[in-house]
């Protein structure tokens, strides 16, 4: 039986992997994609991870895993499908239906963001579409961009990119935006932020990067063309925790509720990384989550 299985690759899970490695944990992690790393390998640069600027996602997410290769971790290619608890231990059930036994369980299979699905959004990721302001904003200094969606993080998002870009301008599906008020009256003060309400985006238009959006009005059905360089999807994320639906508590949009310690309602399963609630969902913040639940899972297992 194993002290601890980590499920999920990326940031979160291989952080946990060092953590557990060097705590002597016998620890195996579970990864469904061919190789791990998470979202970090579809970033094209990360310029914002302490100590390691300039580097490209492939290559970070490379040194993350080959860190906890290098410490003893265990690697296993598998997608987890549930989780039994038994009281003591904990069975982990692959979709090959293959069983695990283990008397921890460190969940951090992170989020993805929510798609359009139009026309464009896939062929023109990275080149000019993105899920993440925070991320690659910079990019677009002295450009114009979109931002579509009208919750907290596209409002927080145009702001963001206000300070960097000349313009830009707030796609929202609605007469009012769901986001907080203040960020609400943040965005209309604003000079180079131009807000189209009730207007959805029907295609990205671009060869090899963005070059411009295909946007209709709801009301009058009018289409129009407009340029932009790049354009920042905000339409919220989607925890991947289906298979934790019953076992641990979620928050109304399916995240883990669990603190910084990543301690849940379920003994003996912590989660960590994108996956829990929390304001700021970064690499380094994952990669924090994996440390302090590995420190909560020492202690739970000095106690049972
Ligand atoms: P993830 O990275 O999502 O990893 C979760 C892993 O779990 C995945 O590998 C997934 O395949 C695996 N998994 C899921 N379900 C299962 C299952 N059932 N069984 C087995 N495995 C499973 N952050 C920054 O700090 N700087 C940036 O520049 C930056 N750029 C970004 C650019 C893009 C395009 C995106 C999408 C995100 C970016 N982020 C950036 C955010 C950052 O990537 C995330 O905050 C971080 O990766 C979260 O780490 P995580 O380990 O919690 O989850
Ligand atoms: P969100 O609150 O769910 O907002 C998503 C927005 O995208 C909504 O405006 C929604 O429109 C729009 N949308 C959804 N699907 C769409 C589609 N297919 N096409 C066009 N528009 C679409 O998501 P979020 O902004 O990512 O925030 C997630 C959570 O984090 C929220 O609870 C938020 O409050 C919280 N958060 C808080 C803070 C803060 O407190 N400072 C900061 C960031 C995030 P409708 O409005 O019409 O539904």
């Amino acid at each position: 039986m194993y002290d601890l299985i980590i499920i999920g690759g990326g940031p979160a899970g291989l952080s946990a992997g060092v953590y557990a490695a060097r705590a002597m944990l016998n620890t195996v992690i579970i990864e469904k994609q061919p190789i791990n790393g998470g979202q970090v390998l579809n970033t094209y640069e990360v310029d914002n991870y302490l100590g390691i600027p300039d580097i490209d996602g492939f290559n970070l997410a490379k040194k993350f895993k080959e860190h906890a290769e290098k410490l003893g971790a265990e690697f296993l290619k598998g997608e987890v499908k549930e989780i039994v608890d038994n009281g003591d231990f904990k069975e982990v059930i692959l979709k090959n239906n293959d069983k695990i036994e283990t008397k921890t369980i460190i969940v951090a299979t992170g989020t993805f963001y929510r798609k359009l699905n139009i026309d464009g959004e896939e062929r023109l990721r990275g080149m000019g579409v993105s899920y993440c302001a925070t991320c690659d904003g910079s990019f677009f200094r002295n450009k114009v961009t979109a931002v579509v969606g009208g919750g907290d993080v596209a409002l927080e998002d145009a702001v963001f990119l206000s300070r960097i870009c000349k313009k830009v301008y707030i796609i929202h599906r609605r007469d009012k935006f769901r986001g907080a008020k203040i960020l609400q009256e943040k965005v209309e003060s604003i000079k180079n932020i131009e807000i189209l309400y009730n207007t959805i985006t029907e295609k990205i238009n671009g060869k090899n990067e963005v070059e411009g959006l295909l946007i209709k009005n709801i009301n009058t059905e009018e289409t129009f063309d407009i340029s932009v360089n790049g354009v920042f999807i905000a339409i919220g994320t989607v925890p991947d925790t289906g298979f934790l639906k019953g076992l641990i508590e979620l928050d109304n949009n399916g995240y883990v509720i669990a603190g910084e310690d990543g301690v849940t309602s379920k003994n003996g399963i912590f989660a960590a990384g994108d996956i829990r609630l929390k304001a700021l969902r970064q690499i380094i913040t994952a990669a924090s989550d994996g440390a302090n639940c590995v420190y909560s899972v020492e202690k739970y297992i000095e106690k049972i």
